[in-house]
């Protein structure tokens, strides 16, 4: 994943603390660094860059299979708004905790927070975890029908509020959590809070995660309320909304000008090619591609995908853009989104996305040592004739064998190292039990259960 594209046959990487200090062929590795404290033998095995997750809901895991099958209006109002007005900071911890192991056991050391409304228990969550973590809060100041405690929130409040998490948490956890501004979406924002999302990211220079174009709905309402002609994307545009810090989710439903708008002002997209399917529609991702958008991969949160396996989003943003081309070329292409592209998004377009390629994203001297190592004689993976394409097509979480972030290894051999995980699983089902008690959910009951 650096800029020459190089794979390493018999290959060895030499770490100092948290830095990749050299990389090349391994006779000449052990021979430069041959007073090392540890050397670790992977014979047979790959070693990749960490997986970025670019859209994560962290504190939607304890509501993993609340609104399966249901329509949207349904799936926001009766289920997800209910389920994330009634959480507490702790539930807050303890999801961000369930989804943190999904998220290490499928090769992630870093991810985007999508926004949710307890930035502190996530926080405490990553630090645990030793995950990479860009934080955002779920911001909203405007919208009808939300429940009764998020509805009187400021446009003010919403700002002082993330100053206060950004001056708290910024850089912490040895400096694996930053803290980003979140705008939820359109509908429930004012121009006033898009204005002073905008200044407030570039004075904090951080970034800013939204929720972009989702549904048509949700253009045509911009179009009838903000006096443009078009949807999202034109009306964040015609108020300077766009711009190199952004990193717009979905962004389904965009015509070929706002491509090149998203383009131009060099917007980051997270394609969550599950969610979409399930959800949204068919976004034109290799349009963007090739008007040289930088599209990273997310899962969204467990109730729109339920799996939370970038592993899985892989293979489904592969398959789901060559099927796409159906519609507008008339036929399939199987050449469209090559793993080599798919493996581009999920590692280094995803380190841009989340502004931290500097430092992540790709095996590089000088970069932090966040890395996996995948085992392909396992099952699922074995022959192995062309090793890149089989990591798209081929791998399942199961594949992944390790995983290091900040040069620590977080995950060793299957086992989670920084936490115990039978625990974790005690304590989410018990918090999502109440929880769903609380915020006084049902689940209507399928089929004849006896
Ligand atoms: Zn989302």
């Amino acid at each position: 994943m650096d800029p020459e594209t190089r794979v390493f046959r018999n290959g060895a990487i030499a770490i100092e603390h948290d830095t990749i200090k050299a990389i090349g062929h391994s006779d000449q590795i052990l021979a430069e660094f041959s007073s090392h404290e540890q050397l670790i033998d992977l014979r047979g095995q790959l070693i990749l860059p960490g997986f970025i997750n670019t859209h994560v809901h962290t504190s939607q895991q304890l509501g993993r299979g609340i609104a399966d099958d249901v329509d949207l209006l349904t799936w926001l109002h009766r289920r997800i708004w209910p389920y994330e007005s009634n959480m507490t900071e702790e539930d807050s911890f303890i999801s961000t905790l369930l989804c943190g192991i999904e998220l290490i056991h499928s090769g992630v050391t870093c991810f985007a927070e999508a926004g949710g409304q307890h930035v502190a228990g996530m926080a405490r969550a990553v630090e645990v975890l030793g995950l990479r973590a860009c934080l955002a809060e779920s911001i909203m100041d405007s919208g009808d029908g939300l429940p009764a405690n998020w509805a009187g929130r400021t446009t003010e409040q919403c700002i002082q509020s993330q100053k206060e998490l950004y001056k708290k948490y910024h850089n912490t956890a040895d400096g694996r959590i930053r803290i980003w501004l979140g705008i939820r979406q359109i509908m429930n924002a004012t121009e006033f809070l898009l204005a002073q999302t905008r200044d407030t990211a570039k004075e904090l220079q951080t970034g800013i995660h939204m929720h972009v174009a989702e549904i048509p709905y949700e253009n045509q309402h911009v179009a009838n309320t903000r006096g443009v002609d078009q949807g999202t994307v034109a009306y964040l545009e015609k108020i300077e909304f766009l711009d190199d810090n952004l990193l717009a989710a979905h962004t389904v439903w965009v015509n070929q000008d706002e491509v090149c708008s998203l383009s131009k002002a060099r917007v980051k997209v997270s394609h969550c090619p599950a969610a979409a399917m399930r959800m949204l529609g068919f976004a034109p991702i290799r349009e963007m591609l090739d008007a040289g958008v930088c599209v990273s991969l997310g899962t969204d949160g467990a109730p729109s995908n339920n799996r939370m396996s970038i592993v899985d989003e892989m293979y489904l943003a592969s398959l789901i853009n060559k099927g796409r081309e159906v519609f507008s070329k008339g036929i399939t292409d199987p050449t469209a989104l090559p793993a080599e592209t798919i493996l581009r998004m999920a590692t280094i377009n995803g380190a841009k996305s989340v502004l931290w390629d500097k430092e992540i994203g790709s095996l590089e001297v000088g970069k932090k040592a966040d890395m996996i190592v995948v085992n392909p004689s396992f099952w699922s993976m074995v022959p192995l004739h062309d090793c890149i394409s089989s990591l798209v097509y081929c791998m399942r979480s199961e594949n992944i064998q390790s995983v290091m972030c900040n040069g620590q290894w977080i995950m060793k051999d299957h086992k989670i190292l920084t936490l115990d995980e039978s625990e974790v699983i005690s304590m989410a089902k018990r918090a999502a039990a109440e929880l769903m008690k609380r915020a006084g959910i049902d689940i209507p009951s399928r089929m004849n259960i006896l």
